[in-house]
């Protein structure tokens, strides 16, 4: 159930049509459906009701404020990356004692700030920043509570670019330095070692890869409980992947009921970062078509939304399902590509794709667009960012507001007269 279907040949949100918001607020728009990321909240946490666990919800993946409230209002605590983040996070009311804050370059005002915030832990991702944030818990007279985001070596099968969990990514420390790494983080002053993280990858479509990950992070754990450190948390990061039209990953309750007898005899806390399988069938992306051009051996539909507003078909090559917001009768359906206004020939929202027949002035819904979708947008070619739209039964709230043209330029300034003498 994804609470997006049509009714009378009219697609809805929940119980709201997509064209009354687009009455509202115009083309293009995300919509999200609360009841939706709701369940999808519920499937991961509902397995773990009888253990110790946090669902520590990756923020980047939708971190509008609105989205964040209700996740922290189920008991979601926030995997953060940024201080940006953490901010999202406190102002949507998740306190920081359920925040885990993750990320390869952390700066030093971010992990100032996170521990006096008061996070639940620091995921340390390399030698240098477990030696940096030593000296800025010491010089705040602070014990910094520490997971080494290790990297267990793991092939999640997935696209390159959210392959997180092999050797040769910029991510976690090894697995065969983690034992030495501990044991520094154990001698040092301002690090109290509390748990053991690690994250393989996204979009991951088979549960193996995540039983493969566990079973090296348990034999890890062992070593480390035998060298007598406490591992309070073991974080077994997100990745779980969501239907994008091409067959059917695997659900959370199967993937986090196995994690949870995997870990049966153990008494500490696990913790999850899923992001997209949270959000990503909880929000659709809806642009109108502007111009049909066709060209001699080719049909574009000119639509007003683009890359800068959702980029991962011309990031990842991702194709995302798309589905006319009024359902035409018309059965001929024609292969085009759909193309924004951006000037780059990467600006595609989907190339190659049999679809039925749009008309100039017809909406399409971009499906399962409601993971980095909004977090990705820019503002390239100066298109203002697109407004977020949240729905819950029959009532819709804009929960952001489409940027203005004024916006754009708020933070910028022309060089001084004297500059051209
Ligand atoms: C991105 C990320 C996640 C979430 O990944 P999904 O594929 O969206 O579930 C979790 N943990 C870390 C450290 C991440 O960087």
């Amino acid at each position: 159930m994804t609470h997006f279907a049509y009714r009378d040949g009219v697609l809805h949100a929940e119980d709201v049509p997509l064209p009354a918001i687009a009455e509202a607020v115009g083309t293009p728009f995300y919509c999200y459906s609360a009841a939706t990321v709701r369940e999808r909240f519920r499937a991961f946490a509902d397995p773990l009701a009888d253990r110790d666990h946090l669902i520590a919800y990756a923020a980047k993946a939708n971190s509008n404020l609105a989205v964040l409230h209700l996740l922290g209002r189920e008991g979601s605590g926030l995997d953060i990356v940024s201080r940006g983040e953490l901010e999202r996070g406190r102002r949507a009311g998740i306190p920081a004692g359920r925040m885990v804050f993750s990320g390869v370059g952390k700066r030093r005002d971010e992990l100032e700030v996170a521990l006096d915030a008061g996070v639940l832990t620091i995921n340390v991702e390399s030698a240098g920043e477990l030696e940096a944030l030593d000296a800025v818990a010491r010089a705040r007279g602070q014990r910094a509570p520490v997971s080494l985001r290790v990297n267990p070596d793991v092939d999640p099968e997935t696209h390159p670019y959210i392959a997180t969990g092999l050797r040769t990514t910029k991510f976690g420390v090894p697995i065969g330095g983690a034992r030495d790494l501990y044991a520094r983080a154990g001698s040092l002053e301002g690090i109290e070692v509390v748990g053991l993280d690690c994250h393989i990858g996204s979009q991951l479509t088979s549960v193996a890869p995540f039983l493969e990950a566990l079973t090296r992070m348990q034999a890890l754990m062992e070593e480390l409980r035998a060298d007598g450190h406490a591992i309070r948390h073991l974080d077994l990061g997100g990745g779980l992947g969501i239907d994008y039209g091409q067959g059917d990953p695997p659900r959370p309750g199967g993937l986090v009921s196995a994690l949870r007898d995997g870990l049966a005899g153990w008494q500490g806390t696990l913790i999850l970062e899923p992001g997209r399988a949270v959000v990503g069938e909880a929000g659709v992306f809806v642009t109108e078509v502007l111009y049909i051009k066709d060209q001699p051996d080719k049909r574009f539909l000119v639509v007003d939304g683009a890359m800068n507003d959702f980029l991962r078909p011309a990031l990842y090559g991702a194709e995302q399902p798309i589905r006319p917001v009024r359902e035409g009768s018309g059965s001929d359906w024609q292969e085009v590509d759909v193309v924004g206004p951006i000037c780059e020939s990467g600006d595609f929202l989907a190339r190659q794709r049999r679809l039925p027949p749009f008309s100039t002035g017809d909406r399409m819904a971009v499906m399962a667009a409601g993971a980095y979708g909004a977090t990705m947008a820019s503002n390239y070619n100066s298109r203002p960012r697109a407004p977020e739209v949240l729905v819950s039964g029959d009532r819709f709230q804009v929960v952001r507001r489409r940027e203005t043209v004024d916006e754009l330029m708020a933070g910028e300034s022309l060089p001084g007269e004297d500059w051209f003498g």
